[in-house]
């Protein structure tokens, strides 16, 4: 059961994002593909976070998270920030640098979701980076969007 999970889940197309927090001294990002638009009004957002992320206990603490949207290009971002550490990658300002956009949220509530938590967040500032193609995880790898030229 758990190989065939994971294999369909891997036929969903999922555009990638970082989650990122601050609390006091401590800043951590996390590579997350579980993130979802869940409500206009209220303006909601919400993530599949692991139990045992770093991110989590922080975006507790600060009652406070950042979701930076990656563009094509970014999957060194993506890989740093999922564990597989590339130089020169980091935050800049709480937020990945050159994303599509980013989402400043509160958090609203957190649900548990099994071995994950299911983090739902009110947005209340928003940057739009420039337009372009996202970055998207399909059947565990990088792809390209076919984008009008
Ligand atoms: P850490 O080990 O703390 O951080 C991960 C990496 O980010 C480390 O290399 C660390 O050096 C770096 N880092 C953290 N903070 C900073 C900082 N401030 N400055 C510079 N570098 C920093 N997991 C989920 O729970 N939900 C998902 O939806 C999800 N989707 C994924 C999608 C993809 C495409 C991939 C590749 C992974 C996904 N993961 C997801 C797995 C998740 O990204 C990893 O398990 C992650 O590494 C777990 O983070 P950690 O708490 O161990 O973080």
């Amino acid at each position: 059961m758990k190989d065939l999970f994971k294999e369909a889940m891997s036929r969903f197309a999922a555009g990638v994002t970082v989650v990122s927090a601050r609390h006091g001294e401590e800043e951590r990002g996390m590579t997350a593909t579980a993130f979802m638009s869940l409500s206009l009004e209220p303006p909601l957002v919400a993530l599949g976070i692991w139990q045992g992320a770093k991110v989590l206990p922080l975006l507790e603490a600060a009652q406070a998270f950042a979701v930076s949207l990656l563009r094509e290009g970014q999957e060194g971002v993506s890989e740093h920030f999922a564990g597989r550490p590339r130089d020169g990658v980091g935050l800049t300002a709480g937020r990945v640098e050159g994303a599509l956009a980013v989402l400043r949220c509160r958090l609203e509530a957190v649900y548990p979701g099994g071995d994950h938590r299911l983090v739902v967040g009110r947005v209340e500032a928003l940057e739009l980076g420039e337009m372009g193609p996202p970055l998207v995880y399909f059947a565990r790898g990088y792809r390209r969007l076919v984008w009008p030229s």
